[in-house]
């Protein structure tokens, strides 16, 4: 972990009171949804597991099928193996259409590839469009959350960024940034999107969102580019039903999300609006690795809502910026340790399964944390000390003669236990033991 954030999150009242309310009032939108259809949420939450599960053990043919309807709509695929090419793409593509103005919506497939950096660096200018992303972009900031970007900024800190007066209101504010990007919209030469899920029945991609900046972004320019990790595939138009029931009840509490948007392909003959190109971007960088371990290949069935972050107590006081990668919270404990190096990732988790029994897909976060905790590099000295451990606690009279420990109270904060022991408050050791205890009863 990023020890200077999480010192720097704990020492921050403003901070810790912005990340609490809120994940609490995101929690508890959540709360009031399901309360309303108990039983045929947990129902949706199973149709939701096993469609991606179905879908993540035949991916390959849901693929090639999602392939053949985006190019029989006059749309291109692009196979991504890495963040890279798919940069590459996209930069290329810029420049042999002469486009130095591109307009985004939000996708974090797109921060997890540092595609605007990408863009930037070859002088393409790269606006984001949802509302929290542009107030972190001129921040020069990251994403703090999957869903809710610049949670951790106050109004005063906004109208500082939008450099508006003083005393703006939050509507203000919205309308002053709507202003500056509507010109952007209409000056942009390609719009890029992300995707909630790709239909491989129809070859659609929909995107969901509150704003309608994903809807002007793929309509206005001329071309329009979506980019997306292949786990979005879903097997038939049927199936969205469930996800998007389940999405915005555990995103943010709503029924349903305000603009959902089935965007098929170039615009054809006789239709009002839509770009003239369409490229579908399909990366993997990675997911590969994810796939083909079955035991956590569920971990890929993420829809992204941000409820397991809402839920977690470790992502509510640490925030966003303490973890390594752009996945935070319980889905970036367990995606994180397959994309780049941080195999201790896994142990900075309670393990309080709160996570899993909010998660709309059922991915059980918990046992996937436990197996990559086991696969986690370890010293021998480590393996040494928890084979003794196991010894000592698998035999009682043994244990038993440990129980000198117990009288120092409190651990020495030195040796091997020095570093652990500094990042931890123990609570007093007990004077007399389970054992002792339960040996004077009777
Ligand atoms: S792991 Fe589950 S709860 Fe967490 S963001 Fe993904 S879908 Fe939502």
């Amino acid at each position: 972990m990023k020890f200077v954030q999480i010192q720097e999150a704990l020492g921050d009242a403003r901070l810790q009171n912005a990340i609490y309310s809120a994940t609490a009032r995101m929690a508890e939108g959540r709360r009031i949804r399901v309360a309303e259809m108990p039983d045929e949420f947990q129902e949706l939450r199973q149709r939701a597991h096993d469609i991606k599960q179905h879908t993540l053990d035949h991916i390959d043919e849901y693929l090639e099928e999602l392939e053949r309807n985006v190019v029989a709509r006059g749309g291109h695929v692009i196979w991504a193996n890495t963040g890279k090419e798919a940069s590459d793409f996209i930069v290329d593509l810029a420049r042999q259409r002469g486009v130095n103005l591109i307009v985004k919506s939000k996708s974090m497939t797109s921060e997890e590839i540092h595609l605007n950096d990408a863009l930037e660096s070859n002088g393409i200018e790269t606006v984001e469009t949802d509302l929290g992303e542009y107030i972190i972009q001129l921040a020069h900031e990251k994403p703090y959350h999957i869903i809710a970007p610049a949670l951790h900024k106050t109004i005063g800190q906004v109208t500082e960024i939008l450099q508006a007066p003083a005393d703006s209101t939050a509507e203000q504010l919205t309308a002053l940034a709507r202003a500056k990007l509507r010109e952007k919209f209409l000056q942009a030469g390609i719009g890029i999107t992300g995707a909630n899920f790709l239909i491989a029945d129809s070859g659609a991609v929909v995107v969901v969102e509150n704003e309608g900046n994903a809807r002007l972004s793929s309509s206005a320019p001329r071309i329009h580019i979506a980019l997306a990790g292949f786990e979005k595939v879903i097997p038939r138009a049927q199936d969205l039903e469930v996800f998007l029931r389940v999405l915005a009840r555990s995103a943010t509490g709503q029924k349903l999300s305000v603009y959902t948007s089935f965007l098929a392909g170039p615009r054809r003959e006789g239709e009002p609006d839509g770009p003239d190109e369409f490229y579908l971007v399909l990366l993997d960088n990675g997911r590969s690795r994810v796939l083909a371990d079955r035991n956590k290949r569920h971990s890929l069935a993420c829809i992204r809502c941000g409820a397991c972050l809402n839920h977690c107590p470790v992502y509510r006081k640490i925030g966003g910026y303490s973890y390594p990668w752009v996945y935070s919270g319980p889905i970036g404990k367990i995606l994180t340790p397959h994309f780049i190096d941080a195999p201790w990732l896994p142990f900075a988790s309670s393990l309080c399964g709160a996570c899993a029994e909010v998660c709309p897909v059922k991915i059980d976060i918990p046992k996937i944390l436990l197996e990559l905790r086991e696969e986690a590099p370890k010293s021998r000295a480590e393996k040494l000390a928890m084979r003794m451990f196991a010894w000592v606690m698998t035999h009682p009279r043994i244990y038993e003669k440990f129980s000198w420990v117990r009288r120092m109270k409190k651990l020495p904060a030195a040796g091997p236990l020095k570093a652990w022991l500094e990042q931890r408050d123990l609570p007093d050791l007990p004077q007399r033991s389970f054992r002792e205890q339960w040996r004077d009863r009777r």
